[in-house]
């Protein structure tokens, strides 16, 4: 049985999900929400019917604060946390993300994410990809996703799929949209990544942002790809005209809100697509790559 937690983080309630599922070995986790909303996820156990102590393994997609800050808790806990090999580093030691993440949200780190601690050696496994986890009885397959981030795994048992970011964000009424931020973001990987997702034949996707995915998961996957394709040449189009970050910024912002519209967003979804993934971290994201992968496409 997959239960959807809602962490409500910032008191929103629909943005970020810690997924949970019940095994013979007590509480699974995919992802952990960020350790500001720990409180919120116990709570979340209890209606369940468990209890923070009855998690005993945590798989998380990537390490970024919304999906692995509070893995540390649960590990001081006595939970076993499988995360991909250049995420594990991170884990242990995490005063580099600290301080990459602080360049991006400043004060509003405490705010946000709560506080980071490192995760005890003892608790970290690391995954390689198609590495395999029996969990009685579940057996569950690590595969290695790149394109939103190099350390990203999903994670995939019988006919469902627990997909991290490279799926997608889907909020309220809204569409599947690519959670473009720096420094990692690669278009080519991002295809390729879907195109490995797609192959598992699915009949069920859960994703961090948010929860499980109502109707058909190839259309949805489908739907997540276009915009890849469409919004890196949006952006590739824009640099190539000599448009700065200051410009892009809103242009983009404008350029997403529409496109959320016109997939059938509210306007309260469209904040909550902001609050979940903000848009500016797009662009950042975008300039990087093509400059980095693709310079003389960019040129005016
Ligand atoms: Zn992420």
């Amino acid at each position: 049985m997959v239960n959807v937690l809602d962490t409500r983080q910032l008191d929103r309630a629909g943005i970020i999900a810690v997924t949970a599922l019940e095994t013979d070995e007590g509480i699974v986790l995919f992802d952990t929400g960020p350790e500001s909303t720990f409180r919120n996820v116990a709570a979340e156990l209890t209606r369940i019917g468990a209890h923070p102590e009855d998690v005993r393994h945590v798989f998380l997609s990537h390490i970024h604060f919304d999906h692995a800050g509070a893995a540390w808790c649960f590990a001081e806990l006595g939970a076993a946390i499988y995360v991909h090999p250049d995420g594990a580093r991170h884990l242990l030691d995490p005063a580099k993300i600290v301080d990459s993440a602080a360049r991006i949200f400043g004060d509003e780190m405490e705010r946000l994410w709560g506080r980071i601690a490192p995760v005890s050696e003892r608790n970290v496994i690391v995954l390689e990809d198609l590495d395999v986890v029996c969990v009685p009885p579940f057996e569950f397959r690590a595969l290695a996703t790149t394109g939103h981030a190099n350390h990203h795994h999903v994670y995939h048992w019988d006919d469902t799929i627990f997909a991290g970011d490279i799926a997608g964000v889907r909020l309220g009424g809204g569409p599947p949209i690519p959670p473009f931020v720096p420094p990692e973001l690669h278009i080519e990987s991002w295809r390729e990544s879907l195109e490995r997702i797609r192959a598992l034949n699915a009949a069920k996707l859960y994703l961090p942002h948010f929860g499980l995915v109502e109707g058909s998961v190839s259309a949805h996957l489908d739907a997540v790809e276009e915009r890849v394709c469409r919004w890196s040449i949006w952006f590739r189009n824009r640099i190539r005209e000599g448009e700065n970050e200051a410009q892009l910024m809103p242009a983009f912002a404008e350029y997403e809100a529409c496109d959320l519209s016109a997939g059938g967003a509210t306007e309260e979804d469209v904040a909550d697509y902001e609050a979940a993934d903000p848009s500016y971290m797009a662009v950042t994201a975008a300039m990087r790559y093509w400059r980095k992968y693709h310079p003389e496409e960019v040129t005016p």
